[in-house]
């Protein structure tokens, strides 16, 4: 489903990726740790198109993101096909930027209504369903400030599925949480990881990871340094990065 070779970002002079290799298959849980600057927001942003990668190859569901090729030549996207990919993935963040002045429910319904032209009625029975999903019936009309941070972070779930996206991408979605919230918005991903969603995660949560993640990706300087099954990562890192940087971690 995502498939990075040497993908390279840099801004300015400053290389912030420099050669990540990835893979994660369909259905798959990819959890990424990784010390503060390693360049994992930068990296599932790339994947979103929200930043244009400076070299590599990064593809998601088959399809280059951002460019055509052309035998051996690669075009730029326009715009449109950029956004058009774009509604495929959604993307939920450490904050929650929910639209403060509307409800719920209207967060949920903005994008399909806009960017789908879904009538009203329906994209609201569909934002009913969705907030149900993730155990939020019966605060359709509340608005953002009226919830807890773990329930605006669940909204803010809902609001990706609204698109069926193909992948999620989670950039740390509980780290601005209070810690007795944290469970409430996990257990919404591990849901959403059973029902066999597609998903790359960055996050300090190292249960989740061990009983969530397929594999386990650890980030250091730009560059992949291991990845592998959760399990085999946490107890026994093959590289003393990884191991240094657990031992501060767990
Ligand atoms: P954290 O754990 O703190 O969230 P991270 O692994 O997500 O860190 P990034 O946010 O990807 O790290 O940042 C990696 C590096 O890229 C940092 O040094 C950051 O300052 C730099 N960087 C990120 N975005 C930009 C930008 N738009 N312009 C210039 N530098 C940037
Ligand atoms: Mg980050």
């Amino acid at each position: 489903m995502v498939r990075a070779e040497r993908v390279h970002k840099s801004f300015g002079a400053v290389e912030v990726l420099r050669g990540i290799d990835l893979e994660v298959r369909s259905g798959e849980v990819a959890c990424v740790i990784g010390p503060s600057g390693s360049g994992k927001s930068t990296f599932l942003r790339c994947i979103n198109h929200l930043e244009k990668i400076s070299a590599g190859r990064l593809y998601v569901d088959g399809e280059l993101v951002g460019y055509r090729q052309r035998g051996n030549r690669l075009y730029e996207m326009r715009e449109r096909e950029v956004a058009a990919q774009r509604r495929d993935i959604g993307m939920v963040f450490q904050r929650f930027n929910l639209f403060p002045h509307m409800t719920a429910a209207e967060n949920v319904m903005e994008a399909p209504v806009q960017v789908k032209g879904l009538r009203k009625a329906a994209a609201r029975e569909r934002a009913a369903e969705l907030l149900a999903r993730v155990g939020l019936q019966g605060r359709m009309d509340a608005y953002p400030a009226q919830l807890s941070g773990g329930q605006q972070q669940r909204v803010a779930i809902a609001r990706a599925l609204a698109m069926d996206p193909k992948l999620m991408l989670f950039d740390e979605p509980t780290s601005a949480l209070d810690p007795e919230l944290v469970g409430e918005v996990l257990d919404v991903m591990r849901r959403l990881a059973e029902e066999g969603m597609t998903m790359i995660v960055v996050t300090h949560e190292m249960g989740f990871a061990r009983e969530v993640g397929d594999s386990l990706v650890f980030m250091d300087e730009g560059v992949v340094v291991e990845s592998g099954r959760p399990r085999d990562v946490l107890t026994d890192p093959r590289h003393d990065r990884t191991r240094t940087f657990l031992s501060k971690v767990l």
